[in-house]
C-alpha cells in the first residue's frame, strides 16, 4: 500500500509532563519552515469524551477551535507555533473512540461480529489518525499519544501504531519516542537505565523506537549518547538532546541545532533544506529584548496552576514581544479580594484582567476587583466571565441595581443582567452543550475596538452559556457602558467599553484561544500598549 501522507508519532516514556506537546510543534515548525505542510493531533488515553467537562485543576484549560471542538491545550500549542486552525479531527479521546464503535455496533454495521480492542478499537483509531492525512491537506501528520508508555489505557493506541508502521512501511511511519535522563546529584550522573526500560516497554508492543528526544538538566555527553545508541537499538545521530529552555518558544531552534528535523527527514526521505526561521527569531529577539515592563493582574480561581489560563499567559508573550515590553503576569487568587485588601492588592498594577470562568466561587472579588480598576482607570479587559463580572458590577455600583447578578450565580436574583441563552434552557447534558467554537461578531464604529481590529466583522471562539441581558442594555448605554460588538444574527452582546475610561473592554469571547506568535492578538496587544501608556507616567514618578 502506497502512502502520500508521512506519519510521525511522539510517544513519552518514564514521566508525563515532558513536555510531548511542545517537541511536537517544534518539529512541526521546523518541518514547516521547510515548506511541509504538516499538521498535529492529540490522542488522548481518557474515557472522557473531551476535556470541556474535566477541572482545570485536573487536566488545565480547555481549548476551544474554530469548529468548537473542546481540546486538550496542547492543540493551543500547535495554533501558536504553526498559525495553523485546527479542528475537531486534532484531538481524539478514548471516549470518542469508545463511543463511535459502539454506535456503529448498534446501527448493526458489524452484525454478526464479535466486538474487539482489537481490531474494532484500533481500526477506528488508525481510522481518525488518518483522517487529517488522506484530507489531502497535509504532507506530514504529527500525531502526540498523551500519557506515558506502559499506561494500560495507551495500549490500544500503541498497538495501533505498530499496525500501521506495517500497513504503510517504516518509510512513512516513524516513531519519535520522548524520555527522560534524570540526574543523581549524590552519585552526580545522568541514569540512562529509566529509558532504556521504557524503549523495552514500547518493544514489548512491537514498536521500536526511531528517534529519542532525551529531556534532560544537563548536557548529555558523547559516552551517554553512544550508551542509549547501543541499549536502545537507536543510531547515535537518533538521540536528541532536549535540555531545560528558559522558554519553550527557543525549543525549535535547540530542535534544530540538534538535527532533530533532519533525522526525521531522513528518515520518512524527505529532502531537508535549511529551515526559514527569519519571523520566528525576530519574534524570539524582541521577546528577549524589551524595552520596557509592565506587571498585569491575572483574577480568576485556577491561579495556583500555570496551565489552567495558558492561552491567555502565552497570548500576554505575544502581546509583549509585539510592544517590546516584558509582561509580568501576576496571579491573584479572587476567592481571597475583599473591599479591605483590594488597593494593596491591585494599586501597583499596570492592567487588569479577569479570568474565564464557572460557578460561584470567587466571584464577588472579582466584582470588587472591576470596581476598583473602573475607579481608578487602569486599563482592564474582561474575558468570558470576565466580561459578564464587568456588566454586573456596574449594574450594581453605577445603575444602582442592588445584588444584579448572572443567574448562573444566583438564579432568584432581581436583576438577572446576564442570564442563560435561550437556545439553553433546555439543554440538560453538560458535555459539548455550551454556545462553542467560531461566531461573527460586528464591531461599532468609533469603539476601541474597531480601531484595535481596524475592521468591522470579526469571528471569534466561544465557550459559554450565559449572556448579556438585553433587557438591560437601554440603561447600561444610557449610564455609559456601551456594547460595542454585537452578533449580527442574534443581537447577542459580545463586547462592552466604557468611553469614559481610558481602556475598559470586555469580550464574551476567547480572544486568547487566537493569538500565535506570528499573529499575536491585536486586543492583547492593544492591552498592553493601553497598559504601557498607563504605567509610564507612573513609573517616571516613582523614580523621580
Ligand atoms: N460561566 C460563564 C458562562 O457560561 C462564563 C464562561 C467562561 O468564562 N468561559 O457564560
Amino acid at each position: 500500500m502506497t502512502s502520500t501522507t508521512k506519519y510521525i508519532f511522539v510517544t513519552g516514556g518514564v514521566t508525563s509532563s515532558l513536555g510531548k506537546g511542545i517537541i511536537a510543534a517544534s518539529l512541526a515548525k521546523l518541518l514547516q519552515a521547510q515548506g511541509y505542510r504538516v499538521t498535529i493531533q492529540k490522542l488522548d488515553p481518557y474515557i472522557n469524551v473531551d476535556p470541556g467537562t474535566l477541572n482545570p485543576y485536573e487536566h488545565g484549560e480547555c481549548y476551544v477551535t474554530n469548529d468548537g471542538a473542546e481540546t486538550d491545550l496542547d492543540l493551543g500549542h500547535y495554533e501558536r507555533f504553526l498559525n495553523v486552525p485546527t479542528s475537531q479531527a486534532n484531538n481524539v479521546t478514548t471516549g470518542k473512540i469508545y463511543q463511535s464503535v459502539i454506535e456503529k455496533e448498534r446501527r448493526g454495521e458489524f452484525l454478526g461480529k464479535t466486538v474487539q480492542v482489537i481490531p474494532h478499537i484500533t481500526n477506528e483509531i488508525k481510522e481518525r489518525i488518518q483522517i487529517l492525512g488522506k484530507s489531502g491537506d497535509y504532507e506530514i501528520v504529527i500525531t502526540e499519544i498523551g500519557g506515558t508508555v506502559g499506561d494500560i489505557e495507551s495500549l490500544p493506541y500503541i498497538e495501533s501504531v505498530r499496525q500501521l508502521k506495517w500497513d504503510l512501511g517504516d518509510q512513512n511511519v516513524i516513531v519519535v519516542h520522548l524520555t527522560l535522563i534524570p540526574y543523581l546529584a549524590a552519585a552526580r550522573e545522568l541514569k540512562t537505565k529509566p529509558t532504556q526500560h521504557s524503549v523495552k516497554t514500547l518493544m514489548e508492543s512491537g514498536v521500536q523506537a526511531d528517534i529519542l528526544v532525551c529531556r534532560t538538566e544537563h548536557e548529555i555527553g558523547d559516552a551517554i549518547r553512544a550508551k542509549l545508541a547501543r541499549f536502545c537499538n537507536v543510531h547515535k545521530e537518533a538521540i536528541i538532546q532536549s535540555i531545560d529552555a528558559s522558554t519553550i518558544y527557543d525549543v525549535p531552534n535547540m530542535m534544530l541545532e540538534e538535527g532533530l528535523d533532519k533525522v526525521v527527514l531522513n528518515k520518512l526521505g524527505l529532502k531537508w533544506s535549511a529551515p526559514d526561521l527569519t519571523s520566528w527569531n525576530e519574534f524570539l529577539a524582541r521577546h528577549k529584548n524589551p524595552k520596557n515592563e509592565i506587571t498585569i493582574g491575572l483574577i480568576g480561581k485556577y491561579v495556583e496552576l500555570q496551565d489552567s489560563y495558558k492561552s491567555i499567559l502565552e497570548s500576554f508573550i505575544h502581546a509583549g514581544a509585539a510592544n517590546e515590553v516584558k509582561v509580568n503576569v501576576e496571579s491573584i487568587h479572587s476567592e481571597y479580594l475583599n473591599k479591605d485588601n483590594i488597593k494593596l492588592k491591585l494599586s501597583h498594577l499596570d492592567g487588569v484582567v479577569v479570568a474565564p470562568g464557572f460557578g460561584v466561587r470567587g466571584i464577588e472579588g472579582k466584582i470588587e476587583a472591576v470596581k476598583y480598576v473602573r475607579e481608578h482607570n487602569i486599563p482592564y479587559l474582561g474575558i468570558c466571565l470576565g466580561m459578564q463580572m464587568a456588566v454586573i458590577e456596574y449594574s450594581r455600583n453605577v445603575l444602582g441595581l442592588e445584588d444584579a447578578n448572572s443567574t448562573e450565580m444566583n438564579k432568584n436574583t432581581r436583576y438577572p443582567v446576564i442570564d442563560l441563552m435561550e437556545e439553553q434552557k433546555a439543554v440538560t447534558n453538560k458535555g459539548g452543550t455550551m454556545r462553542l467554537g467560531a461566531w461573527d461578531c460586528k464591531l461599532k464604529e468609533g469603539s476601541i475596538v474597531s480601531e484595535v481590529y481596524n475592521k468591522t466583522n470579526i469571528e471569534e471562539r466561544h465557550r459559554h452559556r450565559y449572556e448579556y441581558n438585553n433587557q438591560y442594555k437601554e440603561q447600561l448605554e444610557a449610564a455609559g457602558m456601551i456594547s460595542t460588538g454585537l452578533n449580527p444574527e442574534t443581537g447577542l452582546v459580545e463586547i462592552i467599553e466604557i468611553p469614559e475610561h481610558p481602556w475598559f473592554v470586555g469580550v464574551q469571547y476567547h480572544p486568547e484561544y487566537k493569538s500565535t506568535v506570528s499573529n499575536p492578538h491585536p486586543l492583547f496587544v492593544a492591552f498592553v500598549k493601553a497598559a504601557l501608556k498607563y504605567s509610564l507616567p507612573k513609573n517616571s514618578v516613582s523614580m523621580t
